[in-house]
């Protein structure tokens, strides 16, 4: 019993009951409020924190820092420098500790433009660009020799018919760009031309990841590759290439911020590459993924986020090189400090223009990496936004060191070059067929390359997975 007078005999008792009804009645119409909704949880409070505008203010700068350096943002160069700088600043203005961890890495820049001609049967120009590109670290020559396909290029015995002196054409696939130009130029090929039957007109962006390849190193699309293969099968094929290019050992650096609190033995470590490609600006590739990093980091000191782990926020440096900044950093861990790690998230690409919401798949992935994906398709799930597994990245970005040490690893990415599929344009609207991002390391990826809904969703995922693993007991 309530120490209220129920007990005094029935008839009072229904007449109080009847009162009391009444009086419930009465108030809940008269504006007695509603229970208020439970306070935004950390989460809410976070994400609302991070904004769009927040985001477009740092790619907006990371944009002009291009534009004042030769367009573009690549490792080595005063634009990633200026990139490095305005990082550090902003997180030393938050409140952080700021490490720059300099490294050292093998340069690479074009000299002259390149040149591929057909000198028989009959004479073509092709295009610098459309047609045809140099890979990164290619040797420079001037040759004119017959071309003879070679398949993939990834077997010794791919070559077993090669003509030494010869150009040699391969398919790309199956083994790396350096895997394949070291083939060829291990068979005495005088150049080496990789052709990707599925990249239809354009050619393609690529790296040997490192001096070593003297012969000049061409990429290009599956129109001038099947050509150039028809042509080669009829025996009679002649091309002129000519590359001119300077590779040397530069210094560039990682920039790593700490939280101040947070217990040591539980670190969770945040990333994103703050490096372009030296063909363009990088915005969504990647001052999406750096800027949105640096706004979380920015917006959880501002709102007086205390982690209970400690949380490392990192901008990579050369990842585009072949993830060099942070393989560095990885590297150069004690095996203490990597059993400390609970989780590596990384964002690569988050505002593809005609993209998707893609979740790190842990397939392949150290054990603990299904949590993260967890966390992250369960916040989709939460906001009634269709997500999916996505494993084409494995390895392809900076999650990639962290997990070969073990490391549970996970994080997100709108699309790069791949087609969007039909299902993929019901799920996220957009045009079937067309590249998730059709500038994709080229020289329009530019502030106006940000599909800025994208980078709403996928900043807001991205918050609130740092805030779960920060806050993991
Ligand atoms: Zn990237």
């Amino acid at each position: 019993m309530s120490r209220f007078a129920l007990f005094a005999g029935p008839a009072l008792a229904l007449g109080l009951l009847a009162a009391v009804l009444a009086t419930l009645a009465a108030s809940s119409s008269c504006g007695v409020r509603e229970a208020p909704p439970a306070p935004p949880d950390g989460s809410a409070r976070l994400r609302e924190a991070v904004t769009t505008e927040g985001i477009l203010e740092h790619t907006r700068r990371f944009g002009e820092i291009a534009e004042q350096n030769g367009g573009n943002r690549a490792a080595g160069t005063p634009g990633y420098d200026a990139s490095a700088e305005y990082v550090a600043d902003r997180l030393r203005e938050a409140g952080y500790d700021v490490t720059i961890q300099p490294f050292e890495f093998p340069y690479f820049e074009e000299i002259s433009p390149p040149k591929l001609e057909l000198a028989a049967p009959g004479r073509r120009v092709f295009d610098a660009g459309d047609d045809f590109r140099t890979l990164e670290y290619s040797g420079s020559g001037d040759v004119t020799a017959p071309v003879r396909p070679a398949g993939l290029g990834c077997e010794t015995g791919d070559f077993a018919s090669f003509e030494r002196g010869s150009v040699a054409l391969l398919r790309r696939g199956t083994c790396t760009f350096e895997q394949k130009a070291g083939n060829a130029q291990r068979a005495g090929a005088s150049a080496v031309i990789v052709f990707d039957p599925s990249s239809g007109e354009g050619s393609f962006s690529g790296s040997l990841r490192g001096p070593g390849i003297e012969i000049p190193a061409l990429s290009v699309g599956s129109t001038v590759g099947e050509e150039l293969g028809r042509l080669a099968e009829a025996g009679d094929a002649t091309v002129h290439v000519a590359t001119s290019t300077h590779s040397e050992n530069r210094e560039t650096a990682n920039v790593i911020a700490e939280s101040e609190s947070g217990r040591e033995g539980e670190t969770v470590v945040v990333g994103a590459h703050l490096d372009s490609v030296p063909e363009g600006p990088g915005i969504n590739d990647n001052a999406s993924g750096s800027s949105t990093v640096l706004e979380i980091a920015q917006e959880m000191s501002e709102s007086g986020v205390e982690p209970r782990n400690r949380v490392c926020f990192a901008f990579w440096g050369a990842e585009e090189l072949g993830l060099l900044g942070s393989k560095h950093y990885v590297e150069g861990l004690p095996e203490r400090e990597v059993e400390e790690m609970s989780a590596y998230l990384n964002f690569d690409m988050l505002g593809s223009p005609n993209g998707g919401r893609f979740v790190y798949n842990d397939s392949g992935n150290p054990r603990g990496s299904e949590k993260i994906e967890e966390v992250f398709t369960d916040y989709f799930e939460s906001q009634d936004l269709e997500s999916e597994a996505d494993d084409t990245l494995v390895g392809r970005s900076d999650h990639g060191p962290f997990a070969e040490r073990g490391v549970p690893v996970g994080g997100l990415f709108s699309g790069a070059e791949g087609t969007k599929t039909a299902r993929e344009a019901e799920d996220y609207g957009g045009e079937i067929g067309a590249p998730h991002d059709p500038c994709y390391h080229s020289s329009c990826d530019g502030p106006k390359n940000l599909d800025v809904r994208s980078l709403d969703e996928m900043s807001d995922a991205a918050a609130h997975a740092v805030l779960h693993f920060a806050q993991a007991r």
